[in-house]
């Protein structure tokens, strides 16, 4: 049964997809942040020992991951198969996976970058009240203007362009061998990621069923 990987740069709406197919194939969602999250919370041994790394601002290293994951993965709603979101992040942790948790298709979305720029360059908060705007989908009334208190919007450092170019340009040094392997190994399908989230949900789905 199957267990389905999503490779996509930050911005290509991954997540939505992948909660909305698990759904439908009835198996758990995977994204090892939340994972993370979720360990941490329910203060299991390895969740304790993420914690020192997260606590401390650290990344949590390769092997701790793949523990926890290994662990989720032994429960018994991930029998049926699982959809990876966010992992494998690079060729050492794909080799892995491969180990464990043989991969059946890995879906890469694809989207030409001034899209993602536009999408990801929207967003705009208030430094007075916290308010958030996104320019596409929630305008301020006044264009760089707080509707509440008038207060000039700011951005994010994280969000703003150069910022956003950097975290695209790693995300691809990353992936390149990453969708290599899987290209080798004959179970890659690369989706147009451009669109509405249900034209791009209707290629998953086709691209699944036509999968070898
Ligand atoms: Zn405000």
């Amino acid at each position: 049964m199957p267990r389905v990987v999503f490779l996509g740069p930050p911005g290509a709406g991954k997540g939505t997809q992948a909660k909305s197919l698990a759904k439908d194939l009835g198996i758990p969602h995977l994204s090892t942040g939340d994972l993370l999250r979720e360990a941490v919370r329910e203060k299991t041994s390895l969740g304790e020992e993420a914690d020192v790394y997260i606590r401390a601002g650290r990344l949590v290293p390769d092997a701790l991951v793949l523990r926890i994951l290994k662990e989720r993965l032994a429960r018994p709603d991930a029998q049926p198969g699982a959809l990876f979101d966010g992992y494998p992040r690079n060729l050492a942790q794909a080799r892995e996976l491969t180990g464990f948790a043989p991969v059946d298709r890995v879906i890469s979305f694809v989207i030409p970058e001034p899209i993602l720029l536009e999408r990801l360059t929207q967003r705009w908060n208030c430094p007075k009240c916290g308010t958030l705007y996104n320019l596409a989908t929630r305008p301020p009334k006044q264009t760089g203007v707080c509707d509440l208190d008038g207060t000039t919007l700011v951005q994010r450092s994280d969000d703003r362009i150069d910022a956003v170019r950097m975290r695209l340009l790693v995300y691809a040094e990353q992936t390149a061998p990453l969708l290599e392997h899987y290209r080798m190994l004959g179970i890659l399908t690369p989706i147009d990621a451009t669109g509405t989230p249900e034209q791009v949900g209707h290629r998953i789905r086709t691209a699944l069923e036509h999968a070898p």
